[in-house]
């Protein structure tokens, strides 16, 4: 292998540290696909309908997985939601010593379930390799996961041997799919032992195959219901249409009013931001959403940075008489959900109040407004100056060979906002080991095989610079 550098002998080069990571997790590779194949034919799903025996074996299953690669406080916790027991965790410890930090290790080991299984090409709980991927419920989506996490711990122990002086925890969840019910007093429940400087999510997608990606930030959500009132009641068209407008045409008015002329949202308050540094092609976007022939594209900015750092509204439900119950009448009331992408940083309660404060103001015909806020969800975004972050993507970059993307998600990870919160001080990495083939939660789920082998690289790598005091350095 590399030689040493005789000037460095108590402090590897961590090009040198890098290249021995790499042999080490070439060399298991082919039994950390093996162990994820075992963990694939477990079929661990945490919702009501399902075996919650197989869930309790898959968690079983990832604790001998932790065990064999030295760590040996490992335990299998849930904690219960109103008598109802939530999926089992595992935790597992290894304390750091005095003064060095620790990581935790997030992955989930429940998958969702399997779906129509004529849609399969080979059976979802038999992992099955084809063209370099393996395909199989879960080989992606998050069991792929947590074999990064044990993949990585191994080849730094192989490597660093005692000289590996990071604490770690392993965190894998048993309920992700499920929607987390219990996670937030989970860690209530469990905050000491779960206490880190850095949190790896390792739950996400590269940008593609070939290039690696942190995914820096997610939007937040806020939904409500909006609704017109004109009338009393109903009342003939016929005899009393014309001097008033009926409560749909008027509710259409009113949602017209909350994006402007070029598409961009019009409601005053909302923040937005346009520092999306990759390129998302039109002509890439109008294919994946499936946007017909003609249809002009809506908003200013980039397309990546319409995804990912502006709100983004649309109208999801509406209340009113379908066509086959029409009949001439002017209808008295109209209701409408919408549903509010809130760009990285907005705060959610600040934009339900935008959105109250725009509906009232905008009441058209001076027709009867009431607004009824539903749920929120808080966006994320990761301050790329901090160190860990910065490890991050020279890691993914190391490995990979190419620079890594700072990608967004338009969508929300509702779990980050609660990790956030307990843990304020935590540097939260969202890493990936899926790529946009992998179709997780659909049919032929699968994991690119050697974008999953730089994966596990990526996050040795990673480690092994926190271990040499990365997080410290300026
Ligand atoms: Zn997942």
């Amino acid at each position: 292998m590399t030689s040493k550098n005789p000037s460095s002998e108590h402090q590897p080069d961590p090009a040198d540290v890098g290249e021995q990571l790499r042999a080490s997790v070439d060399a298991a590779f082919p039994r950390i696909v093996e162990q994820l194949s075992g963990l694939v034919a477990i079929q661990g799903i945490a919702w009501e309908a399902f075996d919650a025996h197989e869930l309790d074996r898959s968690a079983e299953a990832v604790a001998e997985l932790i065990r064999s690669i030295g760590i040996e406080d490992v335990r299998i916790l849930r904690v219960d939601n109103d008598g109802v027991p939530g999926g089992p965790a595992v935790v597992a410890r290894r304390v750091a010593p005095d003064g060095k930090p620790t990581v935790l290790l997030y992955a989930h080991h429940d998958v969702q379930p399997p779906g129509d299984p004529d849609l399969w090409e080979s059976e979802p709980f038999v992992a099955t390799e084809r063209n370099g991927r393996l395909y199989g419920r879960g080989a992606a989506d998050d069991k792929a996961g947590i074999m990064a996490h044990i993949g990585a711990f191994g080849a730094l122990t192989e490597v660093l041997g005692n000289s590996f002086g990071v604490g770690v925890t392993l965190f894998i969840e048993g309920e992700e799919e499920a929607g987390s019910p219990t996670f937030r007093s989970f860690l209530e429940t469990y905050r000491d032992d779960l206490e880190a400087d850095v949190i790896v999510v390792a739950d996400s997608s590269n940008w593609k195959v070939g290039v690696p990606a942190l995914t820096t930030s997610l939007r937040g959500l806020v939904d409500g219901t909006i609704e017109v009132q004109v009338l009393d009641h109903a009342v003939h068209s016929g005899m009393f249409g014309g001097p008033v407008l009926d409560a749909p045409t008027l509710l259409a008015r009113l949602i017209a009013t909350l994006h402007d002329d070029a598409g961009d949202v019009a409601i005053a308050g909302l923040t937005s931001g346009d520092h999306a540094t990759v390129d998302y092609a039109e002509q890439d976007y109008r294919s994946d959403a499936s946007v017909l022939d003609g249809v002009q594209l809506a908003g200013t900015g980039s397309i990546a940075s319409r995804l990912w750092h502006k709100p983004a509204l649309s109208i999801i439900g509406m209340d009113i008489p379908s066509v086959a119950l029409s009949s001439n009448t002017l209808l008295p009331r109209a209701r409408a959900k919408f549903s509010l992408r809130l760009a990285p940083g907005q705060e959610p309660a600040a934009a339900m109040d935008a959105v109250r404060a725009h509906v009232e103001s905008h009441a058209p015909f001076g027709a009867k407004v009431s607004f009824t806020p539903g749920e929120t969800g808080s966006p994320f975004r990761t301050d790329t100056t901090e160190p860990a972050s910065r490890l991050a993507l020279e890691a993914l970059e190391e490995a990979w060979g190419v620079q890594a993307v700072e990608a967004g998600m338009g969508g929300s990870i509702p779990f980050i906002a609660d990790l956030t919160e307990l843990f304020p001080s935590a540097q939260i990495l969202i890493t990936g080991v899926e790529d946009p083939d992998s179709r997780a939660h659909s049919a032929n789920e699968s994991l690119h095989l050697d974008e999953f082998r730089k994966a596990v690289l990526a996050e040795a790598i990673l480690l092994a610079r926190i271990n040499a005091g990365g997080l410290s350095r300026t």
